[in-house]
């Protein structure tokens, strides 16, 4: 609803464009940066957006602030222009990771740093920098929360002994061409793959491959089918399911949608319970589904930090450093490994939504309120 609204002004409308002057501090001198960002259809881009713009200009820089509308021709044109304009440096989320090479070319003949912005560009050697989190331990918090809300784990992740399985899970995976899904994914299967070996954990569907278990762009709806497709072919016949392995808040929301008009839920505590549904972001909606016993966990990336981090490496480039990384063996492009600077992130469940998002201003106690 919020994302639709806002997604309708992108591409050209008054929403999607912020070449903005001002800016408190002296660093910057007035020089243009780029900042793509894939979309508004989700809470986080829009804070990451936001954040990025306002430390810019915080350092005395004007920004080109743009949203792709997770279409990969418009973010090709949004970056050509920031190029045109002149910009000194860009900042990238992508939508597609291996479709800019043609653009950061363009940035690199100009002489234009390019900074990834949590999503690695991939198949170019004109990217210099990448910051974001620490994605594959991302994908490792997703798995283990999936095995504590199952029980099989303790919140402390010690395994819990005698646990009667074997538990019916699902596994969904993100968009392939965002090399974080990737990432997500082997983290995640990692950690499940020994529980799986010893029969704790059985997928009835036998869609194990991300292939399979892949949602092209993150689509809500899109995960939303594939459930409902499951269901009918897998768990017509009684089979309970017990257990999702979802990468993103959105996908969880669609997942939980398929499975209440399934009859399972409406939560946790429900005769034929909502089984344990994992997520990422901390959304509003999510982590309201989370207070309401509705779905189990998500995981919190604090965009703050990262979209400091962006700023401050922007900043160095500009003025003539190079940013600090503390990762560089991690994030091979498929060209060059790319140095990195990662971040941590933390799961979340009910009983730490206070300290994790609220005590630290993430959201208001207001806004993730439990009661929809
Ligand atoms: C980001 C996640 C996000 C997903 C969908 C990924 O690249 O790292 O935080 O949930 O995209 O937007």
């Amino acid at each position: 609803t919020l994302a639709l609204g806002l997604a309708a002004c992108s591409g050209g409308g008054a929403g999607s464009t912020d070449d903005s002057t001002s800016g408190g501090g002296d660093g910057g001198a007035g020089q243009l940066v780029g900042v793509a960002m894939p979309t508004q259809t989700s809470e986080r881009w829009i804070a990451d957006g936001d954040a990025v713009k306002e430390g810019l200009e915080a350092a005395g820089y004007k920004v080109d602030l743009q949203y792709g509308n997770d279409d990969i021709p418009t973010q090709q044109s949004q970056i050509d222009q920031m190029i045109t304009k002149g910009a000194k440096l860009l900042i990238v989320a992508s939508i597609d990771g291996t479709a800019l090479a043609n653009q950061l070319q363009a940035a690199a003949d100009a002489g234009i740093p390019v900074i990834a912005y949590d999503r690695l560009i991939r198949d170019t050697e004109n990217v210099d920098f990448y910051v974001t989190f620490d994605n594959y331990n991302v994908g490792v918090q997703q798995a283990t929360s999936l095995l504590v809300g199952l029980g099989v784990l303790d919140e402390d992740g010690v395994a819990v002994p005698d646990v009667a399985g074997p538990f019916n899970v699902e596994l969904f995976a993100g968009s392939l061409d965002d090399n974080n899904a990737h990432f997500f994914w082997k983290g995640a299967m990692d950690t499940l793959e020994p529980y799986i070996t010893d029969g704790v954990i059985t997928v009835p569907s036998g869609q194990t491959d991300i292939e399979q278990a892949a949602i092209l762009r993150w689509q809500q709806e899109t995960a939303q089918k594939r459930m409902e497709d499951l269901l009918t072919s897998t768990y017509g016949g009684g089979t309970k399911l017990d257990g999702v392995l979802s990468p993103y808040d959105g996908l969880s929301r669609g997942i939980i949608t398929a499975l209440q008009n399934a009859g399972y839920g409406p939560t946790r505590s429900d005769a034929k319970p909502m089984p344990v549904i994992t997520g990422q972001d901390a959304e509003i909606a999510s982590v309201k589904l989370i207070q309401d016993d509705v779905q189990f966990s998500t995981i919190f990336k604090d965009t703050r930090k990262l979209a400091e981090q962006a700023v401050s490496s922007a900043d160095e480039f500009l003025s003539g450093e190079t940013p600090e990384s503390n990762d560089k063996d991690t994030y091979d492009n498929g060209v060059k490994v790319v140095p990195s600077y990662l971040l941590t992130s933390d799961i979340v469940y009910a009983n730490n939504i206070q300290a994790l998002l609220i005590d630290s201003g993430y959201w208001t106690a207001e806004q993730v309120e439990k009661g929809q």
